[in-house]
């Protein structure tokens, strides 16, 4: 396509009125291919379906892995990303693990700088409101084979978003199946573990919550995460998270808000959580406030613990410190507040983010 119909595409397209969160698709993406043992050329094309071999390792083995990152403008002069070295990182990892080979920064620099300057007229910017952006590598080879697979795919896409309303949800307790195992992808953003959570959130929604809380796949007896989100729970005042043990997945939010927290004097306590133990604390008062966090919703509250013997156990307290952290974390994500770790980054500037994404970290 050339770039006046792209440019024409992008000056005819229109926000639909209800917005919604990740539903409404930018007109544009951006696509690059890898064969003959390299990443190709990469460019800005129409968003639109794409032609894949029904072998294709991605679409038969599962050899997929994603990203889920936002830009946002609200008060800011040009859009600005967040902390998109740790996604780009992430995104490696996965694609290391399910043996897709690494995206090189230069192109998920081009691609980042590519959509979210063809999107930046059309970025809501009430607080809250985002480019959401959804980086996907795939296993494109043509075989049943397992082996010598060299044809793979990435995407940008774009999703311009409404802020997630995140109503305070319940959560039931999963004490067979588990989602990940060590040794397994669990640590990884693959899609293939979504797929393993599916059967567990549906008898979640039939029992009247709504998602399953995963225990670790040894014993299930500590608290792992949820399907898409880390957990979080207030006990004594402090902030107690699972420590990363393998089968729990890294986010992002997870880690901002670690951090974050020690600019607000709240004290963190990574660790193994027992099950039981948080349900105890939860009855006895000293944990008052469970929730989950996530780029998506940010945070989100969780209002009771459901077990399968079929206890439901409130929360006293819903949205008070969560709310407290989302807000810290939007203010330095809207702009409105100085950004003490350096974690915004302006989408416009294409050599500063290729630096940043290959700058070595501790
Ligand atoms: C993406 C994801 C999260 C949250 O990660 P963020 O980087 O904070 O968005 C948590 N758990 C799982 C399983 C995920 O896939």
């Amino acid at each position: 396509m050339t770039t006046t119909s792209l440019n024409q595409l992008l000056r005819e397209y229109q926000l639909p009125e209800q917005l919604g969160f990740a539903r409404e698709l930018a007109p544009v993406m951006y696509r690059v291919d890898y064969y003959d043992g390299k990443w190709h050329t990469g460019q800005l094309q129409p968003y639109d379906e794409i032609s894949i071999s029904p072998a294709a390792n991605a679409l038969q083995f599962g050899q997929q892995s994603f990203e889920g990152m936002k830009a946002y403008q609200v008060t800011q002069s040009s859009p600005a990303l967040f902390r998109p070295e740790m996604n780009f990182r992430r995104l490696n990892r996965s694609a290391k693990r399910i043996c897709i080979p690494e995206i090189p920064a230069q192109l998920f620099a081009e691609a980042l700088i590519q959509v979210v300057d063809a999107c930046k007229n059309f970025i809501p910017n009430n607080s809250g409101q985002s480019l959401y952006l959804r980086p996907t590598l795939l296993g494109t080879g043509p075989t049943f084979a397992l082996k010598n697979v060299e044809n793979f795919s990435f995407f940008l896409m774009a999703s311009p978003s409404d802020a997630y309303y995140a109503d305070p949800i319940k959560v039931m307790i999963e004490r067979k199946q588990c989602r990940a195992a060590v040794g397994g992808t669990g640590a990884d953003k693959v899609g293939g573990n979504y797929a393993a959570g599916l059967q567990s959130t549906q008898k979640c929604i039939d029992a009247g919550f709504d998602q399953p809380l995963w225990l670790d796949p040894d014993l299930r007896q500590n608290i792992e995460e949820l399907s898409g989100m880390n957990v979080m729970a207030v006990i004594d005042g402090k902030l107690h998270t699972p420590s990363l043990n393998g089968s729990i997945l890294p986010g992002v939010t997870r880690n901002s808000i670690i951090q974050l927290a020690s600019v607000l004097n709240i004290e963190v306590v990574e660790r193994d959580m027992p099950v039981d133990e948080l349900l105890n604390d939860i009855r006895n008062g000293n944990c008052s406030e469970f929730f989950a966090c996530g780029t998506a919703a940010i945070v989100c509250p969780i209002s009771a613990v459901g077990d399968v013997d079929g206890t439901e156990l409130p929360l006293p307290a819903i949205d008070k410190m969560a709310a407290r952290i989302k807000a810290a974390l939007l203010d330095i994500q809207e702009g409105r507040v100085a950004d003490p770790l350096g974690w915004m980054h302006d989408a416009s500037e294409e050599e500063l983010l290729f630096k940043r994404l290959t700058q070595k970290h501790s």
